[in-house]
């Protein structure tokens, strides 16, 4: 058992409670929160905050070799640069680039990821990796001619991934997004994340790109697709795609370009969203509508997306960018929903027992300090958010990483 104190305790509890000078007993869960508890606890610093650990909700480690190779700045050319790169960012994503990926995380205090992964390769890397992983196994494909084997393919890395499955190792499934997996793929999968219980991600609405291909067929995705693909019609509506995850616990990654009905829609299915703002920015798609998805009582998390769309997996770092990027959101309001985003939020979107300082949640922790006395404890969440990017100490089912 372990007792730690800190100046500030940020539990993320319903009551989205901050206590002073508290203390926090664990073993593997949190056993108790208190003021005094009996016994000798271990005293984090001035100026310490003790939290729950941080929850990357989408990531696809298997690019990180990318740093300058794929085309930023425009949504349909990075795509175009990510078919054309794809295979040789593999071939040079192996031991050392993974784990640096995976350190760049745990610096930042990031206790858990959620993995897409479209080949497999990476299983290799990740099944040691010192995080939890939930290890999306990815499908992807409209042509109905290879439909099976890509389907017998998906099968064979869920197989493999299904194997390595631990306290620390889960599995999930992603249907990478409306406009690349034929409908008869879609349903099979979904029928397996129900049968087995498994979350699932998909991408949607990331561009304004896939809105006009999906409501109309036209645009420059009509362009991308009779050049890479040959085929040239949408294969299902957005409002039919989000009814399809109904009674499973889904992500929608992006949703840039969702409409009214479609966040209606996310909201009613109980389905999650997955915000990555310098992603969006970076491939100039725009900004989430934070509001609306607040307004429709939609959960959502933060999460960098990879390093095909983004120059860092660290979490503070895109917390502090979103925090800066939503203008028209009250700042000191935002830095605690974004708190809340990266922790309790993403828990619930990967189906994890934390994100909280609670009894009975795994004890994922994390412990930094910030620079001074914060006399206003309202002011907190967004001082931690701009004074912080890496952090001291990080527990992972009570045990320091
Ligand atoms: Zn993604």
């Amino acid at each position: 058992m372990i007792k730690l104190k800190a100046d500030y305790v940020l539990t993320m509890n319903k009551n989205y409670e901050i206590l002073e000078n508290a203390e926090v007993l664990f073993d593997k869960k949190i056993i108790d929160i208190e003021y005094n508890l009996p016994g000798e606890s271990i005293y984090l610093g001035k100026n310490s905050v003790l939290m729950p650990a941080l929850i990357n909700a989408h990531t696809h480690l298997e690019f990180s070799s990318n740093k300058t190779s794929l085309n930023f700045g425009d949504f349909i050319s990075w795509l175009d640069s990510v078919i054309i790169n794809r295979e040789e960012l593999f071939i040079k994503c192996k031991n050392r680039c993974f784990k640096k990926a995976i350190d760049e995380m745990k610096k930042s205090g990031i206790c858990a990821f959620g993995e897409i992964s479209s080949s497999g390769e990476d299983l290799k890397y990740l099944k040691h990796s010192p995080l939890k992983t939930v290890y999306f196994n990815e499908i992807i494909g409209t042509n109905p001619a290879v439909a099976d084997m890509l389907y017998q393919d998906f099968l064979a890395r869920l197989n493999e991934s299904e194997k390595i499955k631990n306290e620390k190792f889960k599995i999930g499934l992603s249907i990478h997004s409306p406009y690349s997996v034929h409908p008869i793929l879609m349903d099979k999968a979904i029928n397996i994340a129900k049968e087995k219980n498994l979350p699932i991600q998909a991408h949607f609405m990331e561009s304004k790109a896939e809105r006009k291909w999906l409501d109309k067929g036209e645009g420059e995705f009509k362009l991308f697709f009779e050049k890479h693909f040959k085929n040239a019609k949408p294969l299902i509506k957005p409002l039919e795609f989000i009814e399809k995850f109904k009674n499973t616990n889904t992500t929608f990654i992006h949703c840039v370009y969702a409409n009214e009905e479609e966040f209606q829609k996310i909201s009613e299915i109980d389905a999650n969203i997955a915000h990555c703002p310098v992603s969006n920015r970076l491939l100039n798609v725009g900004l989430l509508n934070l509001e609306t998805v607040k307004n429709h009582s939609i959960n959502y998390s933060v999460a960098t997306d990879g390093l095909s769309s983004n120059y860092s997996l660290n979490l503070f770092k895109e917390i502090r960018a979103a925090l800066l990027m939503h203008v028209d959101l009250h700042p000191k309001y935002l830095a605690k929903d974004l708190l809340k985003a990266v922790t309790l939020n993403a828990a619930k979107s990967l189906g994890l027992n934390n994100g909280s300082i609670e009894k009975g949640k795994d004890a994922d922790l994390i412990s930094f300090k910030l620079p001074d006395k914060v006399k206003n404890p309202e002011n907190l969440p967004m001082q931690i958010i701009l004074h912080t990017n890496e952090v001291e100490k990080l527990f992972i089912n009570g045990e320091e990483i």
